[in-house]
C-alpha cells in the first residue's frame, strides 16, 4: 500500500477498538481517520457505533460490546457521544434515555478518568509558572456523589450506625446532639475501589513518567482520608522498584497544601484526586490552560487497558451551524490526541516502535501547526499574538495533514 507516496504505511500488529460518537465530533472524527490515520498506518478498526441512533436500535448494547472489545484488545479511541436528556428523547425519538456511555465504560472496565492539557507555546496558560501539563486523576466512585442526607428539623441525636449482617452488636458513632436545626450526611467508599483508583494512578504514572501526588485531609478525617492516605502507602510501596526505576516520585500531600503547590509549581504530575477535588480540580486546571479543546482524556483500568477520547462534548452549538450550512471552526486537536494516544499506546504494547514514532509526528504537526498560526477560532481568541484570521474546522485538519506528510516523508525523526 503506497497510499501517502511515502513508501509503505505503517503496519499495526493488533486491531484497535474504534468508537464513533455523535454530532460535530462525529463529523471530524471521520476527518481525522480518513486524513489523519489511514493513509499512514495500515491497522484493523474494530468499529463501534456509538452515535444516539445506533445506540437505541440496539437496546445500547453496542456500548457493552464496546467496552468487552477493549477488554479484549487493550486499546481503544472514543468519539464525543450525546448523553441524552429529556430535549434528545425527542430529537431521536428513543426508546428511552440511555444512560451516560463513559458511565457505562468506566464501570465495565473499572477505570479512573485522567485528564490532560496539551501545552501550545502561544496559547499561554493563566498560570504563569505552568510550563508542563498538569494531569488529574479522579477518583469515580463514592463519597458526596453516592451519599445520604437528612434535614434536621428538631431537637435529637444523629448517629453513624452500622448494624452487621451476621446479627452481632451493631456500632454507632456520635454525629451531632442537635439543640438546633441544621444538616446531617452519611458518605461511604469501598476499600477495592480505592485501590483499584490507586493503582490506574500507578499505571499511568509510570507510563507518563510523571510524580504522582495524592492529596486528602487526613489531619482532620482520620479514618476516612486515613483509609485513602494507607492504601496508596501500601500500593506505591508495592511497586516501588517500578517507580524507582521510570524515576516517578510519589508524595502524599494535605489537599490545601497540595492546591498552593500546583499554582506555584511548573506542572508536570499527575494529581490523584478524591471525587469531589477532582471534580473541582480539572475544571480549575482546564480553565487554567486555556481551552476544552485542547483537554485529552484516558481511561485507564487497573489492569492496564486504555480508552482515549477528547475531554469535551459533542460541540452541539457548532454542529446547529453546520446543519444549517454555515462554516464553522471547531477544534480538533483533543480528537487529534486521542487518536495519537490510542497508536500510540497500540505501538508501546506491541513493540512497533515505528508505530509510537508515527504517533509522536502526527501530535508534533498539530502543535507546529497551532504555534505557526493556524488554529481554530477557540484558540484564536485567547492566543498571544493573535493570528490574522481563524482557520474553519475543515482548514486546520488540512493544514496538520500537510505538515504531517512532509514530516512522513522526509523521514526526520520525531523530536
Ligand atoms: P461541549 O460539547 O463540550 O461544548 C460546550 C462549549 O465548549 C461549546 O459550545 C464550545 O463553545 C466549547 N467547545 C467544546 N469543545 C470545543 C472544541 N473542540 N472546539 C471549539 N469549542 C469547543 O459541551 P455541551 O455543549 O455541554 O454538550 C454537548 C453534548 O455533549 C451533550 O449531549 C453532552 O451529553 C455531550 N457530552 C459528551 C461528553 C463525552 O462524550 N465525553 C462529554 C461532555 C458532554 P462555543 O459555543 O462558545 O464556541
Ligand atoms: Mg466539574
Amino acid at each position: 500500500m503506497t497510499s501517502n507516496g511515502a513508501g509503505s504505511r505503517i503496519r499495526a500488529k493488533t486491531p484497535l477498538v474504534e468508537i464513533d460518537g455523535d454530532e460535530m465530533t462525529r463529523i471530524i472524527w471521520k476527518m481525522v481517520r480518513e486524513q489523519l490515520v489511514l493513509p499512514f498506518v495500515d491497522i484493523q478498526l474494530e468499529y463501534y457505533d456509538l452515535g444516539l441512533p445506533n445506540r437505541d436500535q440496539t437496546d445500547d448494547r453496542v456500548t457493552v460490546e464496546a467496552a468487552e472489545a477493549i477488554r479484549k484488545h487493550g486499546v481503544g479511541v472514543k468519539c464525543a457521544t450525546i448523553t441524552p436528556d429529556e430535549g434528545r428523547i425527542t430529537e431521536y425519538s428513543l426508546k428511552k434515555a440511555w444512560p451516560s456511555p463513559n458511565g457505562t465504560l468506566r464501570a465495565l472496565l473499572d477505570g479512573t478518568v485522567f485528564r490532560k492539557p496539551i501545552v501550545v507555546k502561544n496559547v499561554p496558560p493563566m498560570v504563569r509558572s505552568w510550563v508542563k501539563p498538569i494531569t488529574i486523576g479522579r477518583h469515580a466512585y463514592g463519597d458526596m456523589y453516592r451519599s445520604a442526607e437528612m434535614r434536621i428539623r428538631q431537637p435529637g441525636k444523629a448517629e453513624v450506625v452500622f448494624t452487621p449482617d451476621d446479627g452481632s452488636e451493631p456500632q454507632r458513632v456520635l454525629i451531632h446532639t442537635f439543640t438546633l436545626p441544621g444538616i446531617v450526611r452519611g458518605v461511604h467508599n469501598l476499600d477495592a475501589s480505592i485501590r483499584s483508583f490507586a493503582r490506574a494512578c500507578i499505571t499511568f504514572a509510570l507510563t507518563e513518567k510523571c510524580d504522582l501526588w495524592f492529596s486528602g485531609k487526613d489531619t482532620i478525617a482520620k479514618v476516612y482520608h486515613g483509609a485513602f492516605r494507607e492504601i496508596f502507602r501500601q500500593e506505591t510501596e508495592a511497586r516501588q522498584a517500578d517507580l524507582d526505576a521510570a524515576g516517578v516520585h510519589y508524595s502524599y500531600l494535605l489537599i490545601d497544601d497540595a492546591v498552593a503547590r500546583a499554582v506555584r509549581s511548573p506542572g508536570g504530575f499527575l494529581w490523584a484526586c478524591m471525587n469531589y477535588d477532582g471534580d473541582v480540580m480539572s475544571d480549575m486546571v482546564a480553565s487554567g490552560f486555556g481551552s476544552l479543546g485542547l483537554m485529552t482524556s484516558v481511561l485507564v483500568s487497573p489492569d492496564g487497558k486504555f480508552e482515549y477520547e477528547a475531554a469535551h462534548g459533542t460541540v452541539t452549538k457548532h454542529y446547529r451551524q453546520h446543519q444549517k450550512g454555515e462554516p464553522t471552526s471547531t477544534n480538533s486537536t483533543a480528537t487529534i490526541f486521542a487518536w495519537s494516544g490510542a497508536l500510540g499506546k497500540r505501538g508501546e504494547l506491541d513493540g512497533v516502535p515505528e508505530l509510537v514514532e508515527f504517533a509522536r509526528k502526527l501530535e508534533q504537526s498539530v502543535i507546529e501547526t497551532i504555534e505557526s498560526g493556524t488554529m481554530t477560532k477557540d484558540l484564536a481568541s485567547i492566543a498571544a499574538p493573535a493570528p490574522p484570521r481563524h482557520a474553519s474546522t475543515e482548514e486546520f485538519i488540512t493544514a496538520i495533514a500537510e505538515r504531517l506528510r512532509s514530516k512522513v516523508e522526509t523521514g526526520a525523526p520525531a523530536r
